[in-house]
């Protein structure tokens, strides 16, 4: 059996997906107001660490005329001008992946000085109208939860989760490396709808093919996607290991 969470299988999906008539648009697109004819599939990378894999996926994307949106962290490995420069280049959309409030100790003022700083940073790279929080699973309070004491309109931008109704949407993330993952995805939801059982990039394509539902959000973590093999073990040995803190998590809370 081919392996699954590589770039091949990530083009099997988005061919799927092109193939059955959907109309592939950014969040921040989204959010705005753009209204491509139904089906439509909106496409969002949250980039958390190796930001090498999101540019070979955003040259994928743009090799087949898609644009999608790039969530990137301003720390650690993730914050590479010259990679993010050269997505943005490409024509994707480019937001901020922020943690702040978890940084910031969950002191809201601190946290939103720290949030404008990093956002700041990234809009030297590249323009940026849309945020998503990164989940941090391990910390105790969401990050989203910061926009409990300050508004995020202020910065003139758009929150991913908080600013769309994302009610009427099927949701497929590979948040615990499967795209039905509820064990051990605690913090990445959308309010969209869930397809229970199907769990692979395969059964992803086939599920847009056979009943092409009118509207879809695809989150992909690029990291997880690599065609070279040693990259893949190594995120099959972190993934594996981040799932079971998270099920140990889930059985604490
Ligand atoms: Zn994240």
């Amino acid at each position: 059996m081919a392996r699954d969470f590589t770039l091949k299988a990530y083009a099997g999906i988005v061919d799927a997906a092109l193939a059955a008539g959907y109309h592939p648009v950014g969040v921040g697109d989204w959010l705005d107001g753009f209204r491509p004819c139904e089906p439509v599939i909106v496409l969002r990378h949250d980039v958390d660490r190796r930001p090498e894999h999101a540019l070979a996926m955003a040259h994928l994307e743009a090799s087949r005329g898609i644009l999608a949106t790039y969530y990137f962290r301003t720390v650690g490995s993730a914050f590479n001008p010259a990679i993010i420069r050269e997505i943005a280049t490409l024509g994707h959309e480019i937001g901020y992946h922020y943690e702040d409030f978890h940084l910031a100790k969950y002191d809201p003022a601190k946290a939103h000085a720290l949030y404008l700083k990093n956002l700041g940073a990234l809009r030297e790279i590249a323009p940026i109208r849309s945020i998503a929080m990164h989940g941090s699973p391990l910390a105790k309070y969401s990050n989203m939860e910061l926009w409990n004491h300050r508004s995020f309109s202020e910065s003139g931008v758009k929150d991913c989760i908080l600013s769309g109704d994302w009610s009427q949407f099927l949701f497929f993330t590979d948040t615990g490396r499967s795209f039905d993952a509820r064990l051990t995805n605690l913090r990445d939801t959308i309010g969209g709808k869930r397809v229970p059982g199907v769990a692979s990039s395969a059964a992803v394509g086939e599920h847009l093919q056979t009943y092409c539902p009118p509207l879809v959000q695809l989150s992909v973590h690029p990291e997880r996607w690599s065609d070279r093999l040693w990259a893949w073990s190594r995120q099959l040995v972190v993934d594996t290991a981040a799932n079971g803190v998270k099920v140990g998590l889930r059985i604490l809370r």
